[in-house]
């Protein structure tokens, strides 16, 4: 224990390395497992050695949070489907903001509290020679801006928790009175916070606190449909702040790296993200545009409910696959939502075994979280050079014999592209509708997550192949099996 509170830095400092080297593993699927496990190993350096060095730990307290957070940590991981994982991190980075918020507050109270006891005694303290050290403006000011980020990241986070869950409770508000409420709320959440600053008024801490929560929910409430994937992303570079916030309050190296990497890594993919999406960030998070989507889709769909569109059977479209060239499969949230890559995969291996070309365009908004379709795809031991992103293969969809949609909708929308009115105008997407024939696998004619009707499912080309991804693409295979090839 000595050896470690001796060399406490040196810790740190393997666990800040093995951080940065975590992040440069998950950025390809390849060397994604190896990051995880750097990861892992830093994670336990950092709490390790934070444990050993902390002044009278109160261990069985510290040991019980360990232990209860590591069974409803694990017991999570185990069970949580696929489906609801992005719903899941939002709800994870608000115990982050939450954290930040509790440990801000615990600080200030913890410093009240000997102040007055100083004050108490402050004669015969003085007498012995003891001084008490005030807080630092630094300190006020770390506390100060760690509380609100990290009470805006809870609300947020929650809302968006709400919000991917279909919560009924996480409704997306409208209207001309949100962006006054927001100004009005973020003004007197800094003014209260800059009083507490230069004065250490506690009524003002409460004050700032309870704005912050509040201006947390006003502000991700009106972001709606679509640009709900890079609130989440931001809420991760939040709660990344949060955190390196909470490293400065309690001096800790280790925390104040890793908040900062996630924090900043986040932001990056916030940034990533919005450009995929032809979104700018503020216009994201202030502009409210894509809230509409759900309105707006809802009367399309009323009013093209009558148009016509061509569907066909799983057999009829194996047939057609397995006389194929090329087939690329787009896959979407439908195929998480109906577990079918297992299907998928197994579906694109018999289609090799007939000479077809076959890969995957992963759209990078496709499903309800970054990199959702690799996971799956990976899971199910699709070879990763199989898998292309949007700008790789776009260019490949007008010599594609088949694009076979699976349970993707808002990704390959051509209104994106061809209609200005559309809230999603402008969203790069996989122009799944330059290819020679379009198979989409879908339960319905329902709109997707940005509640639009999609032109691709009327077009001349496209054969709708309606039922359960998985059960439909279990039949094509079975199809495809069948013509003896
Ligand atoms: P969409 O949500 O647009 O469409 C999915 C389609 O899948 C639906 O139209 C649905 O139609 C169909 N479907 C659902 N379940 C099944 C099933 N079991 N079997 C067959 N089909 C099924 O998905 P996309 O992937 O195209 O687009 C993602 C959307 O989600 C985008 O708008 C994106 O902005 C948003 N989003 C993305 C996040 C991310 O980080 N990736 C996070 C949050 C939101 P039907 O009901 O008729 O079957």
């Amino acid at each position: 224990m000595e050896f470690i509170r001796a060399n406490a830095d040196w810790f740190y400092l393997i666990g800040a390395v093995l951080f940065i080297l975590t992040l440069r593993g998950l950025s390809s699927p390849k060397t994604a497992i190896t990051g995880n496990r750097y990861g892992m190993i830093a994670m336990a350096i950092a709490v390790l050695s934070t444990f050993f060095i902390a002044d009278h730990p109160v261990v069985w307290m510290i040991g019980g949070a360990m232990v209860l957070g590591a069974v409803v940590g694990i017991a999570r991981a185990r069970t949580v489907p696929m489906t609801q994982m992005p719903e899941t991190v939002a709800l994870m980075h608000s115990l982050v903001g939450l954290s930040a918020v509790l440990i801000a507050v615990a600080a200030i109270l913890h410093n009240n509290q000997i102040s007055a006891l100083f004050a108490q005694n402050e004669a015969a303290l003085t007498a012995a020679g003891v001084q008490h050290a005030h807080m630092s403006k630094v300190h006020l000011f770390e506390l100060f801006v760690g509380c609100f980020v990290g009470a805006i990241t809870f609300t947020a986070s929650v809302f968006a928790y709400g919000k991917l869950a279909a919560k009924k409770w996480a409704k997306t508000i409208a209207g001309a009175w949100v962006k006054p409420v927001q100004a009005t709320l973020f003004i007197a959440m800094l003014v209260c916070g800059f009083y507490f600053f230069s004065t250490g008024n506690m009524p003002a801490f409460w004050a700032m606190t309870a704005l912050a929560l509040a201006f947390g929910w006003v502000w991700i409430a009106p972001v709606g449909g679509g640009d709900m994937p890079v609130v989440v992303s931001l809420l991760n570079s939040f709660s990344g702040w949060a955190a390196a916030g909470i490293g400065f309050t309690l001096e800790n190296n280790m925390l104040i790296v890793a908040g900062s990497l996630v924090g900043s890594s986040g932001a990056i993919l916030s940034y990533i993200m919005c450009k995929a999406m032809n979104r700018n960030i503020l216009n994201v998070l202030f502009g409210g545009a894509m809230g509409g989507a759900a309105v707006a889709g809802a009367k399309a769909t009323g009013e093209q409910a009558q148009r016509n569109y061509r569907s066909g059977s799983a057999d009829d479209a194996g047939f057609l696959m397995s006389n194929a060239d090329s087939v690329v499969i787009v896959p979407g949230y439908g195929m998480a939502q109906g577990r079918a890559q297992n299907a998928v995969k197994e579906l694109a291996n018999l289609l090799k075994e007939e000479g077809v070309k076959v890969r995957f365009a992963i759209h990078p908004v496709a499903g309800r979280m970054p990199g959702h379709m690799n996971v799956l795809l990976a899971e199910a031991d699709v070879p990763y050079e199989d898998i292309l992103e949007m700008d790789e293969i776009n260019s490949d969809f007008p010599a594609t014999d088949v694009v076979l949609v699976i349970g993707a909708n808002d990704v390959v929308n051509p209104a994106a592209k061809d209609d200005p009115g559309s809230p999603i105008y402008g969203m790069p997407i996989l122009e799944a509708h330059k290819a020679r024939t379009i198979m989409v696998i879908k339960r319905s004619m329902a709109t997707g997550y940005a509640g639009l009707d999609n032109d691709l499912f009327y077009n001349e080309k496209t054969m709708m192949v309606f039922g359960d991804a998985k059960k439909v693409v279990e039949d094509m295979a079975k199809a495809i099996n069948g013509t003896g090839h």
